[in-house]
């Protein structure tokens, strides 16, 4: 074991390799997260419904990340190991049900591939040791909850919290930031968007945004420092702004249509992880020019 550690050290070439490699795997649960941990909350609340009703509750089989076997939803036809390598089963099926021709979804290898290429670059850029190791959890976990925000407009407590709490304790060996600065970046990051979603309510009477668009932002805030919120704030609010308009005048979606901005605070959270102090650094020298 040492000795692979030695090895992976010694080559960036190979450490990048094995955490795309590992990303690819990491990817491929990642769709079983993204697709189950929201029926699994569903279902919860809905035995708790019952339960507050004094109701039995509707029975239903064990349904968690790991049972039942992943299946095909038009078909029920078990996938095998064979059929359920990342990316390479899709290609090799050519995107379709091998027992009934149905289309499978584009978006299981694309989810894959980009954790493959997050995770290479986090290995390439950050080097054999600690900030690594936090840099693959970080992306993996905004990955699953882009895709969920995406999907169902919720960024569950069962991730967003844990990232936090881990954020900070990768932070009391200042492994991104000193953990005064990550402390501050919890609190201010999570009260900043409060404070927006207040304002926003008892002026206009409508809801912004979500809780778990604070707690993701507190998270990041852990992550990165408080220094990072701003930055985090100004990227996706543009990216924000810009698939929300494009969205109206394309799509002729009505303004009502709640976007989700949880994919935007996840987008503007790893670039402030790869390219934050540049970015920065640049904005500053701007004001500080001569
Ligand atoms: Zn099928």
């Amino acid at each position: 074991m040492t000795e692979l550690f030695q090895l992976l050290q010694s080559s960036p070439l190979l450490f990048t390799g094995t955490c795309a490699i590992l990303g690819l795997m990491v990817g491929s649960f990642l769709n079983v997260v993204i697709h189950r941990l929201p029926r699994m909350l569903e279902l919860g609340w809905q035995q708790q419904c019952a339960e507050l009703r004094g109701e039995p509750g509707t029975p239903h089989g064990t349904y968690n990340l790991v049972v039942p076997r992943s299946a095909c939803p038009h078909c029920n036809h078990p996938i095998s190991a064979s059929e359920n390598i990342p990316v390479i089963s899709y290609l090799l099926l050519r995107g379709k049900c091998k027992s009934c021709g149905a289309a499978i979804s584009p978006r299981y290898p694309v989810i894959e591939a980009i954790s493959a290429l997050l995770s290479g670059y986090a290995a390439w850029r950050f080097g054999f040791g600690a900030a690594t190791a936090g840099a693959l959890l970080l992306i993996w976990a905004l990955l699953a909850l882009t895709a969920i925000d995406f999907d169902t407009q919720l960024l569950p407590d069962d991730i967003t919290l844990p990232l936090l709490w881990t954020g900070l304790a990768f932070n009391l060996s200042h492994t991104y930031t000193d953990l005064h600065s990550a402390v501050l970046g919890a609190v201010c990051g999570y009260l900043s968007l409060w404070g927006v979603y207040w304002l926003f309510k008892l002026t206009t009477g409508k809801e912004g945004m979500g809780y778990g668009d604070f707690k993701l932002l507190a998270a990041l805030g852990a992550w990165l420092g408080w220094q990072m919120l701003p930055l985090i704030i100004l990227l996706s609010s543009l990216v924000g702004a810009v698939v929300g308009i494009t969205l109206i005048i394309a799509v002729k979606r009505g303004r009502n249509i709640p976007i989700p901005f949880g994919p935007y605070l996840a987008g503007g959270g790893l670039i402030a992880l790869f390219w934050g102090q540049a970015l920065t650094q640049g904005y500053l020298q701007l004001f500080s020019a001569p």
